[in-house]
């Protein structure tokens, strides 16, 4: 930028064509921003950890530095627990450590993350009980033999209002110290700790939840929603709809964590209509649902909690080849409504009422050709 302003200031001066005002260009020292989280991710190339042999460390890293043939020896010392994790407990030797390793500075201590890679074979058996699962709010997860596992609600939802009454006041602060003409940078920050706290406790309270599910289930295989992000916005629609999805987004990323980690076959399966749709007739009606909890089908008089019902469509849309053929929320519903009049054919309209059929016949022309 500099040089190229300078070059251009030169070539006008020279041909005379400076304008009166022009000034020649400044070189300016570059504003390099500082690290406030120092964080080096690196390759075998750079930081390379080897193991050692004759010393009281267990390994060394190695890093690279611009210095031709000056590497920085750094000691790594485990504790027990570290040796524990790094020892594969089916052979009784230590992992192969992945050569990609990051360091980390956080509050004036450097942390090292090593990684490994674990073959976990999956156990379930093709013919395990399917277990489905429903993503929400109210219950993060309901399974389709109806038991219930954590909950935003309760004092969740007691410390996101005030959360989100605090960064009110902050927003409604800064633009008014913006409107006096406060510089940008002198402006109180948006984001609350507070906030953050309250995003890392929703986290972990839904890893406490999924693994419970997963415990207390045991030889199961599992389905669960492929969710999309608008449609967890419109679950999570009641308030602050977007922090809310953020974390209800957490669940299924958990579910597929834990079922990796433990050998579990775990599903996605489509889920749309699955909350409207009658688990026992398929008739899809919004008003199947009189209330958040409630689900009583309109046709058949099915009820149960709403989320039970919706948990075992999910279930039962896990072997569905036709349903998994469908291309869009479209051709679910039509397959959805094809269904409902089978039903309906099988347990309602087994009566053909027959004055209308003999007319039928006495119009039609093949009556003649019969008779
Ligand atoms: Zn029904």
């Amino acid at each position: 930028m500099y040089l190229d302003a300078l070059a251009e200031y030169q070539k006008q001066r020279e041909e005379g064509t400076l304008k009166a005002e022009a000034k020649e260009p400044q070189w300016r020292e570059w504003n390099i921003p500082t690290l406030r989280q120092p964080c080096i991710q690196a390759n075998v190339n750079v930081v390379q950890l080897e193991a050692a042999t004759d010393s009281t460390v267990d390994y060394w890293l190695k890093v690279s530095t611009l210095t031709f043939r000056k590497q920085l020896l750094i000691p790594v010392v485990l504790a027990n627990y570290h040796k524990i994790q790094l020892t594969d407990p089916h052979t009784g030797k230590r992992r192969k450590i992945n050569s990609s390793v990051a360091l980390n500075k956080r509050a004036g201590a450097w942390w090292l993350t090593l990684t490994y890679d674990e073959e976990i074979l999956p156990e379930t058996r093709n013919d395990a009980p399917v277990i489905g699962i429903d993503v929400g709010i109210a219950n993060f997860i309901t399974t389709s033999d109806g038991k219930q596992y954590g909950s935003f609600n309760g004092r969740m939802k007691e410390r996101n209002r005030q959360d989100r009454e605090k960064r009110r006041r902050k927003a409604k602060l800064r633009a008014c110290l913006k409107k006096k003409g406060v510089p940008k940078e002198k402006l109180p920050s948006t984001t609350s700790r507070t906030g953050q706290r309250l995003i890392r406790h929703i986290k972990q309270s839904i890893n406490r939840t999924v693994n419970l599910c997963f415990e207390e289930h045991e030889g199961c295989q599992f389905a669960y929603e492929q969710l999309s992000v608008p449609s967890m916005r419109f679950k999570a629609r009641a308030m602050n709809a977007y922090l809310r999805a953020s974390n209800l987004a957490h669940i299924p990323v958990q579910l597929e964590w834990n079922a990796t980690k433990r050998g579990v076959t775990a599903t996605k399966v489509k889920s749309a209509y699955s909350s409207q749709e009658c688990h026992v007739c398929h008739s899809i009606d919004r008003k199947n649902r009189p209330n958040q909890q409630t689900f009583c089908c309109r046709v058949c008089g099915h009820t149960t909690h709403a989320d039970t019902n919706a948990a075992q469509n999910i279930a039962s849309r896990l072997g569905d080849r036709e349903l998994r053929a469908c291309q869009d929320r479209h051709q679910i519903k039509a397959l959805l409504l094809l269904r409902h009049e089978q039903w309906k054919q099988e347990f309602r309209f087994l009566v053909v009422e027959p004055p209308v059929q003999l007319d039928l016949w006495a119009c039609s022309e093949m009556s003649t050709d019969v008779g």
